[in-house]
């Protein structure tokens, strides 16, 4: 029944693929992805390769998720857009990254955060001893106290059950209102694209819809969203495109509904539980 209910929710949230972002880009001819990964190779300091040719696209407005195996490539490459590898000393060996068409390929985390890209790590990394208010301006307080109010009203708007808690320490939240709040905490300064690592990862599989509609929510709002996920049932609902991962390569692509009828645990691009 519940199942019924989540895949009626999310049909209900399905966007007409049509999308008037995507209507006005075909007309003009001259779309600017929001982000574009060309031909991405990652050698780690050890010499091992993190993944060995990955392009993607993501148009402005779109959900993308990206599936595959452990090991396939998919918080490389999410780090390598981020520019996160980089303060590891890991470089990218070929290939290119654009946010709206500004080469990031070499810039540090705080150069791609203001190109725009906002990432949610994996396992959330909120600030477990500092209040849910406080881990949202963690990150760097927005200077106005104007600003800093629409921005909380923002994505408390979003996350009501955030609001509630505002005071509460973060490190006594949910695992669920943890993933909220790290997701509320990437929003603060509007990113244009938002990338989620491995959004639903050790959470109760009764606590995912909440963030797939937060998911659509955001979206409709403007930015892209890119979702790492094991969980497709869900991601494959709300995603207008996915990547499949495999060895460091893209093995497939396409439109979500092409996806929605494979079995992609029995071919291998997801884990079971
Ligand atoms: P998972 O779901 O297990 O996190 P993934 O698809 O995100 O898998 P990555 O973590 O990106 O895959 O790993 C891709 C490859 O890079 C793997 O072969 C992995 O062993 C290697 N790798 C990842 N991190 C490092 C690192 N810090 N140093 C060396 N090799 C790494």
């Amino acid at each position: 029944m519940a199942t019924a209910q989540n895949e009626m929710r999310c049909a209900e949230l399905r966007r007409d693929p049509a999308s008037p972002v995507d209507s006005a880009a075909a007309a003009t001819g001259h779309a600017i992805p929001a982000l574009r990964a060309s031909g991405l190779k990652v050698r780690y300091r050890n010499g091992a390769v993190g993944i060995e040719d990955v392009s993607l696209t993501v148009n402005p407005g779109q959900i993308v998720a990206l599936f595959g195996p452990n090991g396939a490539g998919k918080t490389t490459t999410v780090r390598a857009i981020s520019g996160f590898l980089r303060t590891e000393g890991t470089k990218i060996v070929n290939g290119r990254v654009e946010i709206f068409g500004k080469d990031v390929t070499a810039a540090e985390p705080h150069e791609t955060y203001a190109a725009g890209v906002a990432t949610v790590p994996e396992r959330r990394k909120v600030f477990s001893s500092l209040t849910v208010d406080d881990n949202l301006v963690a990150l760097g307080a927005l200077p106005g106290r104007g600003q800093r109010k629409a921005a909380y009203d923002r994505v408390y708007d979003l996350f009501p059950i955030l609001a509630e808690r505002r005071g509460q320490l973060a490190g006594r939240l949910s695992g669920g209102q943890q993933q909220m709040l790290a997701i509320a905490r990437s929003l603060m300064r509007q990113p244009r694209v938002l990338i989620i690592d491995e959004m639903t990862l050790g959470l109760h599989h009764s606590l995912h819809e909440p963030l797939f509609v937060a998911v659509r929510q955001i979206a409709a709002q403007g930015p892209s969203v890119v979702i790492v996920d094991e969980s497709t049932g869900f991601a494959l609902k709300v995603a207008d495109y996915c990547y499949l991962l495999g060895a460091g390569q893209v093995r497939d692509s396409g439109p979500a509904e092409k996806f929605r009828n494979n079995d992609l645990l029995a071919v291998g691009y997801v884990e079971g539980d």
